[in-house]
């Protein structure tokens, strides 16, 4: 069986795809394409208005597109004192050509002098045979922001979000820490039972 993963993003292809080699011996029979294999499938405009309606409409149109099971995920970093933002948002908040630099550097202005540091990263997966309907889940994993980045590994805000239980960022724990508990592995380990 084949399953797409319905992403660009490279870092997210990696950690999907470690995810589900090292996940269930029972998952070991499904070929795993990125998106890569299909450089003419259509760009999705991600304007739901929730991170699971997103997941839903990426994994349906992939599906569509390539006639095979679709994988999709959203996901954002909510954060308590911005009163969740940037949520939905994650990617774009900083404008649409902004580096993770640039975004971390906007989420440490916007918490310059606030000591409530409470955030959480929120992962939806939707996976979808053609023709059907999207099934869906979601993974949260708590934790707060730091006041300065630190480590080299991951994407996105892992430089500054520290998970519960951990004194470092995810950055700097390393993609093999970070794929037993992030949001995304636990929105996964629920979405494999769905395959
Ligand atoms: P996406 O829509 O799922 O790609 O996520 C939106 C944005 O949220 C990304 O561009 C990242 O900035 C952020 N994000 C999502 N997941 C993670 C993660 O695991 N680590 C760091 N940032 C993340």
């Amino acid at each position: 069986m084949k399953l797409v993963l319905a992403t660009h993003n490279e870092g997210k292809v990696q950690e999907l795809t470690e995810m589900l080699r090292s996940g269930a011996n029972t998952l070991q029979h499904i070929e795993v394409i990125s998106l890569k294999a299909y450089p003419d499938a259509p760009e999705v405009v991600e304007d739901g208005k929730t991170y699971g309606e997103n997941a839903a409409k990426k994994a349906s149109v992939i599906a569509e597109w390539t006639g095979h099971l679709a994988l999709a995920d959203d996901a954002g970093l909510e954060v308590d004192a911005l009163h969740g933002a940037p949520g939905i948002h994650s990617k774009r908040w900083a404008g649409e050509d902004a580096t993770d630099a640039i975004r971390i550097a906007k989420l440490l202005e916007a918490l310059e002098g606030i000591t409530d540091r409470r955030a959480r990263f929120v992962a939806a997966i939707a996976v979808v045979n053609p023709g059907s309907v999207p099934k869906g889940v979601l993974g949260v994993c708590e934790g707060y922001i730091t006041h300065t980045p630190k480590g080299e590994s991951g994407f996105g805000y892992d430089p500054v979000f520290v998970p519960d239980g951990y004194d470092q960022t995810f950055a700097e724990l390393g993609e093999a820490v970070k794929n037993q508990m992030s949001h995304r592995a636990k929105a996964l380990q629920q979405a494999l039972a769905l395959l």
